[in-house]
C-alpha cells in the first residue's frame, strides 16, 4: 500500500480478483520533485502466467455474459470514475506531473467517457445480412480472448482505458500492464471495476517493468489480441515477440506531425494551435511540432507566438496558474536534453528555450522553438516527446505537403488555412491517421484512431475497435426447404 496525495493506492497486481504481492519492487518516483511515491510489485514471467491463466478461465462466462449485461458493468466502472474523478486526478498528476486542471476537466472525465461510449456502442454493434442466390450472409463479433494491453506513460489512465473499455465491451478479458514510470491509477481501475461487479478474472493488472512483465505478456501463446500504445522501437520488440504465435497486433505509436499554417489562415488561431503544442509539456504523441509556415507570414507569425509563448508559466502541475509542468523522468529529461543539444550543434537556433528550467530544477524543461534546423537533420526527423517545436517555412502549397509527408511517421496532421477548397486539397495528400483543420485535439470516439507508416498498425474507435478485439464471423445459411 502507498499514500499518493492523500489516497490509498494499492501497489500489488491485481489477479483473478485478489491483490498480490511479487518478491521484487520497484520504485515509482513523482516527476513533480523526483521524490519517490511508491515501491511498487515488480512482475514477471510468473505473475503473467498467473494473469493470464485467471483471464483465460474467466473468458468462457464473460464471453457469454448478454451485452446488456456487459454493458451495464461497463456503466457501472464509469459510474465508479465519475465518484472519483478528484482522487484519480491528485494521483495522476503526482505520478505522471501532467496538470491537475487537465485531469481534472477533460482526461479522468474522459476515463468514464472511454466505458460509456464502448458500452452504448456495443448494444447497437451490427450488421444488415448480405443475400447471395437466396443465402444469407450474418456478421457477428465474436468475443476473441485473452487481451495483452500495453500502455504507456504521458495519459495513463485514459490511455489503458481506450483499450480496457473496448476489450471488455467485446466479450475478451484482460490483462493490462501499465508503464512502469505511472502505475498508479491502473491499481485503482482495478479497485473501482471490482467494486462495480466486474467479475473476478474479467480485468487483470499486472506490474513491471516492460523488458520483464510487458515482454512475458507480448510473447504468451495465450494471449488473442496485443493492443499497445508507445515507441517504435518497443513496438519492434513487440512484434518480433508476437510472430511465434501470430498474435494480431494494434500498434499506436509516436509521430512527428506537422502544423501547416498558411498565409490565408486566421492567425490568432494558428498561433494559439502552435502554442497548444506545448500541452502536457510536450508528451503528447499527436503534437504538431513541427511547425510549417508560409514564407510571406512567417515573420509575423513568429512574433505573435514567441509572445504568447512568453506567456506561459511553467511549474508544479498541481498549481492551477500552470501551463507546462515537468518531464515525466530524469531519463526522458536527459533524452529531451541530449536531442535539444544536438539541435544546437547541428546549426538550428532557438528563439526560446533550449535548455532546462534552472530556476525550477528538477525535471522542468523549456518550452523551446527552433529555426534553421538543416534539411535532414536529426529535430527535424526524431520525436522529441517534449516541450521542443521547430519552424521551416514553405513557398508554395506543394512545398508544404512534401515537408508534411516528408518522414517516417503519419500519426497525425494539422492545417491552418481561411480556404475551404485549399483545406480539401491539401488533406487529401496528407499522409496521416488524423487530420484537423483550423482545430486540434478534438475527436468523436466513433472515428478511426491510428497511424499510418511507422506511427502505427491498425485503427481503433467505434466499428474498428470491435473489428479487432473480436474475431468477425460470417455464417452463411443456405435457403431452408419448405
Ligand atoms: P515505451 O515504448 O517505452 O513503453 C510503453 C509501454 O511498453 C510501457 O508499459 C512499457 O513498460 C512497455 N514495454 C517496454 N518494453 C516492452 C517489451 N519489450 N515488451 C512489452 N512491453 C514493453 O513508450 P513510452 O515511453 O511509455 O511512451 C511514449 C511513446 O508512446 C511515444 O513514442 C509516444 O508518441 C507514444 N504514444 C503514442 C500514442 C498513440 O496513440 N499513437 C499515445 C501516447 C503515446
Amino acid at each position: 500500500m502507498a499514500e499518493v496525495a492523500g489516497v490509498t493506492v494499492d501497489t500489488g497486481h491485481w489477479i483473478g480478483g485478489e491483490r498480490v504481492g511479487s518478491a521484487a519492487e520497484f520504485t515509482d518516483v513523482s516527476p513533480i520533485d523526483e521524490q519517490p511515491i511508491a515501491e511498487i510489485a515488480r512482475g514477471g514471467a510468473a505473475e503473467v502466467e498467473a494473469a493470464v491463466t485467471a483471464a483465460t478461465r474467466a473468458f468462457p462466462a464473460w464471453a457469454r455474459t448478454s451485452r446488456e449485461e456487459r454493458a451495464r458493468l461497463l456503466h457501472a466502472i464509469a459510474d465508479g470514475v465519475d465518484k472519483r474523478v478528484e482522487e484519480l486526478a491528485q494521483v495522476e498528476t503526482a505520478d505522471n506531473g501532467a496538470l491537475i486542471r487537465s485531469h481534472r476537466r477533460g482526461v479522468i472525465p474522459r476515463v468514464a467517457h472511454n466505458f460509456r461510449f464502448f458500452a452504448d456502442w456495443l448494444l447497437r454493434l451490427g450488421h444488415d445480412d448480405f443475400e447471395t442466390r437466396g443465402h444469407r450472409n450474418h456478421v457477428s463479433w465474436d468475443p476473441a480472448g485473452v487481451c495483452a494491453l500495453i500502455t504507456p506513460w504521458n495519459a495513463p489512465l485514459m490511455l489503458a482505458t481506450w483499450k480496457v473499455a473496448p476489450a471488455l465491451a467485446a466479450g475478451d478479458t484482460v490483462v493490462l500492464k501499465p508503464a512502469e514510470w505511472s502505475p498508479l491509477t491502473a491499481s485503482l481501475l482495478a479497485g473501482i471495476a471490482a467494486e462495480a461487479g466486474l467479475p473476478d478474472g474479467v480485468l487483470n493488472v499486472v506490474q513491471g517493468l516492460g523488458t520483464e512483465a510487458g515482454a512475458a505478456l507480448v510473447a504468451h501463446p495465450d494471449v488473442r489480441r496485443i493492443s499497445f500504445t508507445g515507441s517504435v522501437p518497443t513496438a519492434r520488440n513487440i512484434a518480433a515477440a508476437a510472430a511465434p504465435n501470430l498474435t494480431p497486433l494494434s500498434l499506436e505509436l509516436g509521430g512527428k506531425s506537422p502544423l501547416l499554417v498558411f498565409a490565408d489562415a486566421d492567425l490568432d488561431l494558428a498561433v494559439d494551435l502552435a502554442v497548444e503544442q506545448y500541452d502536457n509539456a510536450g508528451q503528447v504523441c499527436l503534437a504538431a511540432t513541427r511547425l510549417l509556415v508560409e514564407a510571406s507570414i512567417a515573420g509575423e507569425f513568429t512574433e505573435h507566438f514567441l509572445a504568447r509563448t512568453e506567456r506561459l508559466v511553467q511549474g508544479d502541475p498541481r498549481d492551477l496558474s500552470t501551463d507546462i509542468g515537468p518531464q515525466i523522468h530524469r531519463k526522458h529529461f536527459e533524452r529531451v536534453d541530449g536531442l535539444v543539444r544536438r539541435a544546437k550543434a547541428d546549426g538550428a537556433r532557438a528563439l526560446i528555450g533550449g535548455g532546462p528550467n534552472t530556476d525550477l530544477g528538477g525535471l522542468y524543461y523549456r518550452p523551446t522553438l527552433f529555426t534553421g534546423a538543416p534539411e535532414g537533420s536529426e529535430i527535424l526527423s526524431e520525436e522529441v516527446f517534449g516541450p521542443v517545436l521547430t519552424l521551416q517555412t514553405f513557398d508554395t502549397e506543394e512545398q508544404a505537403v512534401a515537408m508534411a509527408n516528408g518522414t517516417r511517421f503519419g500519426l497525425a496532421a494539422t492545417l491552418a488555412t481561411g480556404d475551404p477548397e485549399r483545406a480539401a486539397r491539401v488533406t487529401e495528400q496528407l499522409v496521416a491517421g488524423t487530420v484537423w483543420v483550423n482545430c486540434f485535439f478534438v475527436r468523436d470516439l466513433r472515428a478511426p484512431f491510428g497511424g499510418s507508416r511507422q506511427s502505427g498498425v491498425g485503427r481503433e474507435g467505434g466499428d474498428w475497435s470491435f473489428d479487432f478485439y473480436c474475431d468477425v464471423k460470417n455464417t452463411v445459411v443456405a435457403p431452408w426447404e419448405k
